[in-house]
């Protein structure tokens, strides 16, 4: 039996299921849900995992994992039987050529899946659910220039979020609200910004900017010039995938149900951040900026004041410690990636 069926057809034990509260992960095949389930497993709890397809670059740890597309109302029924705690992480979602390009299917498959989600995991009698929203729900107009004032959680109305993908996350926050206000169901919404680390999509078109410029300066050799979307200058915070896991895992637990930022707040120009990886990688890198391209927001960094104080923790990797696995994990794909391509040419030149 291929690795793939083996895994798609894991299921559980009736025992395991009956014994252990029951924890569920959807989007458990990307990036920031393979890494949760990973932590979720690693402190004894049962975990389910959901996605429409397994995670990439290794085998999940999910006791058991179920191929289903969640935009169905039937299969997010099928998700949510017998679960405890839903943490819906599932999207259609990437980088900001990807969000950008069309709106109509993004903001389609996000709202059938986050509406089927949500009433299923009430229905099915779950006690808690953590929505992951996004720093996109914030208002354009607070975040046109480099030099920005961090982000608060009370800004994001009047609104005027990101066409499509942000507008549609700051719907689904509000859709949490009425179900825990009508319905009573404890829900948590947290507003990622930008996260990044091993085991990310690195190339293909969803890639995120750390991600993409790790790949481009990992292919390039020393002195060459590399593109960069937009002019550079503008701004961002990363934050670190364990920080990311860390705080899920803590605001899931915490009494506190209304939006909460959880990003860095150690604030970096793009050009910036190509030359920390170009630093990492021992390399002198030029950079081609290509103002055609979407560079997003001018400037975006998370006010982390409310975080700290709800959860006495902040996320605290610095960049240049979490960039540094981060470029290592992707100049390694990338070094096995184009030897087997070189492999191929051999053989088709033969
Ligand atoms: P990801 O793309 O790696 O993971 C999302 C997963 O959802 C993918 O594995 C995808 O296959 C799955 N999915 C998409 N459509 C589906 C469907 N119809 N049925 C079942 N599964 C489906 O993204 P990620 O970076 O792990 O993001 C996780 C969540 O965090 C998303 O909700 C995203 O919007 C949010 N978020 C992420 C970031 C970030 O920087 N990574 C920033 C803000 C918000």
């Amino acid at each position: 039996m291929s690795s793939e069926r083996q895994q798609s057809e894991r299921s559980a034990s009736q025992q395991d299921v009956v014994k252990k509260k029951v924890i569920l992960v959807t989007g458990a095949g990307g990036f920031i849900g393979h890494h949760l389930v990973k932590r979720l497993v690693a402190e004894g709890d049962f975990v389910r995992g959901v996605d429409i397809k397994l995670p990439e670059f290794e085998p999940t740890d999910a006791h058991e994992f179920l191929k289903l597309d969640l935009r169905h109302c039937e299969n997010c029924v099928k998700a949510t039987r017998r679960v405890d705690q839903v943490y819906h992480l599932a999207a259609d979602m990437g980088g900001i050529g990807y969000i950008t390009a069309s709106h109509a299917g993004i903001t389609l498959n996000n709202t059938l899946i986050n509406a089927h989600m949500i009433k299923a995991a009430h229905e099915n009698g779950a006690r808690r659910f953590l929505f992951s929203s996004s720093a996109c729900i914030y208002p354009q107009y607070l975040q046109n220039v480099p030099d920005v004032t961090p982000l608060r959680e009370e800004s994001a109305f009047p609104a005027d979020p990101e066409e499509g993908y942000g507008l549609e996350k700051l719907f689904m926050e509000k859709l949490c609200q009425y179900f825990r206000e009508d319905w009573k169901l404890a829900t948590r919404v947290v507003r990622f910004h930008n996260v990044y680390g091993p085991l990310g999509t690195y190339d293909g078109g969803r890639e995120k900017a750390p991600a993409a410029i790790c790949r481009k300066i990992a292919r390039a050799k020393t002195s060459d010039a590399i593109e960069i979307w937009g002019d550079g200058k503008q701004t961002r915070s990363f934050m670190y995938i364990d920080d990311c896991v860390e705080g899920i895992y803590r605001i899931m637990h915490s009494n506190y149900a209304a939006p909460l930022n959880l990003g860095s707040d150690e604030l970096v120009s793009v050009d910036e951040l190509v030359d920390l990886v170009s630093d990492i990688a021992g390399k002198q890198i030029a950079k081609r900026h290509d103002l055609r391209r979407p560079q997003g927001v001018r400037g975006r960094n998370s006010d982390n004041s409310r975080l700290r104080q709800v959860l006495g923790w902040e996320p605290n990797t610095s960049l240049r410690q979490g960039l540094v696995p981060t470029y290592q994990w992707i100049a390694a794909q990338c070094a096995v990636a184009d030897a087997g391509r070189s492999r191929k040419s051999l053989v088709a030149a033969e």
